[in-house]
């Protein structure tokens, strides 16, 4: 058992902070923003994430998980420091790493005993020794620490299992000592024999944007193949499954969609790029997935337009689902946020809904009515937009939607609508990949 302090407390952080106090730690969750804080001391989440309020509340009640903004006094009374701040999107396409490097400051002053400062935030090759040149600049002692990167995989919506249940563990270190704390500290993940990958610092950080960057590549691929499917009249569907089939594929990340969005995959493949180019060793496949995706994004538009006759000025299109994927409220880099952007720009009137996302994009997009549920949304509805492959949005009652809108046509991004339905009820429609089955 160790005494952790966890700073940043968003997606990663929070999610971190109470799976390691489940492992049976004692951590101490810390956050600039004080809202948050306030909220996590009341009980409250701010944040939408499966699973999450019952090992926060299990961990604050056994008093092995608590919250605070004094992040200097957190930096001092804990042997373990998680770094999880956002490394945003920044110029050119580069990581922002400055709540990384004055997290680094705020550490080098504070060093007041033996430490670990490990890093979970996703930064880019070579921003560990940056973070170590930092902390030793601003300390005024010759008191000892060892840095381990520690990059985080989970996957928003499904985040807790994914932490408390990871595929595998990666610790780039160097010191001996540093590595023996950090079994420690993931000892539960050690008895279930979860696979721990240790090596050195540029090579768990090199994982992370590898991982990343090829998921990303893998759905922009089967997007292009989707498109490819469109114009030959071919089923993308059954094209996914025979590749997912074959053993050296395998059948994830081969869903096509509206094209991938979240705090991830968006900035750490332009990230990735942008630091390959930089070292004159550039990743060619990435970039271009990156340029495959705009294009996805704007397509989806295009196929709405299309449906619609290009008659987009004045009528009302309900937007169905918000954030990037289903059981997220995250809305960063969303698909729908293209789409309403480019009703808008067409003189059309969005009417949005999601069941969790909608305070989120409120954000993005303050002026357009939000309802209340699908219903309400699609109520008097020229066209239908399904961005967000919600279970309540798999199950819509087709003949309800038509007698709702006043007039049957919808755009399925995710492909959750039943093509042989839509087409008894006489649904204008259009999909990703599989229109020839119409
Ligand atoms: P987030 O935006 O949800 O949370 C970041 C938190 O850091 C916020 O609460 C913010 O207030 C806090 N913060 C910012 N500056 C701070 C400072 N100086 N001191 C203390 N707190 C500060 O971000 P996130 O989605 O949790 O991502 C965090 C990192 O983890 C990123 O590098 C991201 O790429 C990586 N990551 C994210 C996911 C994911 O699914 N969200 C998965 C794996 C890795």
């Amino acid at each position: 058992m160790k005494n952790i302090a966890v700073i940043g407390t968003g997606y990663v952080g929070l999610v971190s902070g109470a799976g390691l106090a489940d492992f049976g730690n004692q951590v101490v969750c810390a956050d600039i923003d004080k809202s948050k804080i306030k909220l996590l001391k009341a009980g409250k989440i701010p944040i939408f994430e499966p699973g999450l309020k019952e090992v926060v509340n299990r961990n604050v009640k056994s008093n092995r998980l608590s919250f605070t903004t004094d992040i200097s006094k957190a930096v001092r009374d804990s042997e373990v420091i998680f770094i999880g701040v956002g490394t945003p999107e920044g110029k050119d396409g580069e990581a922002d790493l400055s709540a990384v490097y004055s997290v680094a400051e705020m550490i080098g002053n504070n060093l007041n005993s033996y430490k670990i400062i490990c890093t979970k935030s996703t930064v880019p090759i070579g921003t560990g020794e940056k973070i170590v040149s930092i902390i030793n600049k601003h300390k005024n002692n010759d008191v000892e620490f060892d840095y381990v990167s520690n990059p985080e995989f989970l996957r928003e919506g499904a985040a807790v299992q994914d932490f408390l249940r990871p595929n595998r563990i990666i610790l780039g270190a160097t010191s001996q000592k540093a590595l023996q704390i950090m079994q420690d500290v993931y000892s539960s993940l050690y008895i279930n024999e979860t696979p721990i990958i240790h090596t050195n610092i540029p090579t768990a950080e090199t994982i992370k944007y590898a991982n990343n960057a090829f998921l990303a590549l893998k759905i922009s691929y089967i997007n292009e193949i989707a498109n490819l499917c469109e114009a030959v009249g071919a089923d993308v569907h059954i094209v996914a499954k025979a590749m997912g089939n074959d053993g050296r594929i395998s059948p994830k990340f081969l869903h096509p969609g509206p094209g991938f969005g979240g705090s991830c995959f968006p900035k750490d493949t332009k990230a990735l790029v942008s630091l390959s180019e930089k070292l004159n060793e550039p990743i060619n496949t990435v970039a271009a997935a990156i340029t495959t995706n705009y294009r996805q994004k704007k397509r989806m538009a295009e196929k709405l337009f299309k449906l619609m006759e290009y008659e987009i000025k004045g009528k009302t299109i309900a937007v169905l689902g918000l954030s990037f994927k289903q059981m997220t409220d995250d809305v960063r880099e969303s698909a729908a946020i293209d789409m309403i952007q480019c009703i808008l720009d067409r003189g059309g009137i969005v009417k949005a809904y999601d069941p969790f996302a909608a305070d989120n994009m409120k954000k993005h997009f303050p002026s357009i009515a939000y309802s209340v549920s699908w219903q309400a949304a699609v109520k008097n509805a020229d066209a239908v937009a399904i961005m967000t492959e919600w279970h309540e949005f798999r199950a819509l009652d087709l003949s309800e939607l038509k007698s709702l809108m006043k007039s049957p046509l919808v755009l399925d991004t995710r492909n959750i609508l039943s093509i042989p339905d839509l087409t008894a009820l006489g649904f204008k429609f259009d999909n990703v990949g599989r229109k020839a089955l119409k």
